[in-house]
């Protein structure tokens, strides 16, 4: 038996890194899972290969409001429901303020963002007529600290944080969850791009004295989307070494 039988769960950029192992993972504890990536396709396509027929990959852009409303109507059209929405998807542009341009402003902002607001308010209409629900908001120990360099990416993970906590807030009522989970470092191709020195300096810094793998990220959100967190919601749980303590 496992924790997400019989669920239905919807991830966002599950193709590669902390995506692909919540995928893995969700398979694993029995759940059937929809996930959604922007233009890694082969990746997507080997995903579903390795793992069977209770897996489906959708090209959709979760920055793009209309095709995420397209993106919930086939994912219930295929599933009939959705349990569990885990907004997952993200990028960076780093550089500091003065250089930031608009671009690299805004691109952040609508994958991190609006990326959230956009899956949540088109899932939310099943959700609310199935009266249950759990939704799950990527956000970063950057969101709670702040990092010099990363100023559009705090400002999108800080906003996930709010975003989450109204929700909570909102639709708790109606038996809908919905909780931030904040990884501090973790080993994927997003933080592969960092030099051996500032991986070391961050190393340093983080207690459990490692990077985390996607995996630990993907057992935070097992538990967030199973029963066993039926009365936590509007929360930021930290997967972070005690980075963020
Ligand atoms: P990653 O390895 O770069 O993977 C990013 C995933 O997001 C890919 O599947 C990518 O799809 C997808 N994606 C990007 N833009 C998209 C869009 N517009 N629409 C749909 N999918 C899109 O990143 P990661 O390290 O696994 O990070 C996953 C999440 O955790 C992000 O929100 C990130 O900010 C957060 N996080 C990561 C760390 C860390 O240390 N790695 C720490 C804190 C928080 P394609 O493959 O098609 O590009």
């Amino acid at each position: 038996m496992g924790l997400l039988d019989d669920k239905v769960v919807l991830i966002t950029g599950g193709s590669r890194g902390i995506g692909e192992a919540i995928v893995k993972k969700c398979i694993a504890e029995g759940a059937t899972v929809a996930f959604t990536y922007r233009s890694s396709a082969d990746r997507a396509n080997a995903i579903v290969k390795e793992l069977g027929d209770k897996v489906k990959g959708y090209q959709s852009d979760a920055s793009d409001f209309a095709a995420c409303e397209e993106l919930i109507k086939q994912v219930v059209a295929d599933n009939e429901r959705i349990d569990v929405l885990i907004n997952n998807a993200g990028i960076t542009k780093d550089t500091l303020m003065l250089r930031m341009s608009e671009a690299q402003w805004d691109d952040v902002i609508h994958v991190n963002l609006k990326s959230v607001f956009n899956l949540t308010k088109h899932a939310m209409r099943t959700m609310l007529k199935q009266r249950s629900g759990s939704i799950i908001n990527m956000s970063s120990v950057v969101g709670v600290f702040g990092n010099a360099g990363q100023a559009n990416y705090a400002a999108s993970k800080a906003g996930i944080i709010g975003f989450t906590k109204s929700i909570a807030k909102e639709v708790g009522s109606r038996g809908i969850r919905c909780n931030a989970i904040a990884p501090g470092f973790i080993a994927t191709e997003m933080t592969d791009e960092l030099s051996d020195d500032v991986k070391k300096a961050y190393t340093d810094a983080i207690p459990l004295k490692r990077f985390g793998e996607a995996e630990d990220v993907a057992n935070a959100c097992v538990y967030l989307g199973s029963d066993m967190s039926t009365y936590v919601s509007g929360q930021v749980l930290s997967v972070c070494g005690a980075m963020n303590t």
